[in-house]
């Protein structure tokens, strides 16, 4: 079964390790960077970008992840992952840095009240897995993807209210070839789609699986 590493510095860890092994996957802890030797995949969990960002420091993992990651290592990062994995954050906190992977912009806390907690059903295209569909997860002060570089498909997308009544589709998870991000928890609610994809981007070549939603971005 695939070793699957779970940045473990802060945040939803549990409920990926969870949804890892119900998809028969060896989920590892990984704490320090010897920890991401031989792993086949890789789940940044959702928390705090800021915090995290901060601990990938003290523990000395910021190069060692950037480096597996940008080699080709499967990744999936929620939430504050995916706000991790970002190479722009709009709205940084003082001093933020971001990993620089995906070649995307995102806004923090983005949704306000409205969708806060709350649980939602997401568009979901089949990135990673050609199984298009829906993602239900949860949004927690869920980030947006506001502009996105040309070899960033589109993932998932969300109708959510605009301030005038009006609605819009947000953008809320991405692929660039085996890295996939979303701003949504699934582990919290057991949808094992996101999952899934991440575990079939071990085995099969990315560039190669269909469902791609085809969009207009950037943004
Ligand atoms: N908004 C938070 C951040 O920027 C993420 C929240 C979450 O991971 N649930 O880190």
């Amino acid at each position: 079964s695939p070793s699957v590493g779970v940045l473990a510095l802060q945040g939803g860890v549990a409920e990926h390790e969870r949804m890892l092994a119900a998809l028969g996957a060896q989920a590892v802890p990984v704490r320090r960077p010897a920890e991401l030797d031989g792993l086949d995949a890789l789940v940044i969990p959702g928390g705090e970008s800021s915090v995290l960002d901060r601990l990938l420091d003290v523990v000395g993992l910021r190069e060692p992840l950037t480096e597996a990651i940008g080699g080709g290592l499967p990744t999936l990062g929620t939430c504050a992952g995916l706000v991790l994995l970002a190479r722009r954050i709009d709205n940084p906190a003082p001093g933020q840095r971001s990993l620089g992977i995906l070649d995307i912009a995102v806004r923090r806390n983005a949704f306000g009240r409205q969708v806060d907690s709350v649980e939602t059903v997401a568009t979901w295209s089949g990135a990673g897995d050609g199984r298009p569909g829906s993602l239900r997860a949860a949004a927690i002060r869920a980030p947006e993807v506001t502009a996105w570089g040309e070899g960033v498909k589109v993932a998932a997308t969300m109708t959510v209210a605009t301030s005038d009544g009006g609605r819009r589709e947000a953008v809320v998870g991405v692929r660039q070839g085996a890295v996939i991000g979303i701003s949504l928890h699934s582990e919290l609610t057991g949808d094992p789609t996101a999952h899934r994809a991440l575990l079939a981007a071990v085995t099969s070549p990315p560039s190669q699986l269909p469902g791609d939603l085809h969009r207009a971005g950037p943004t």
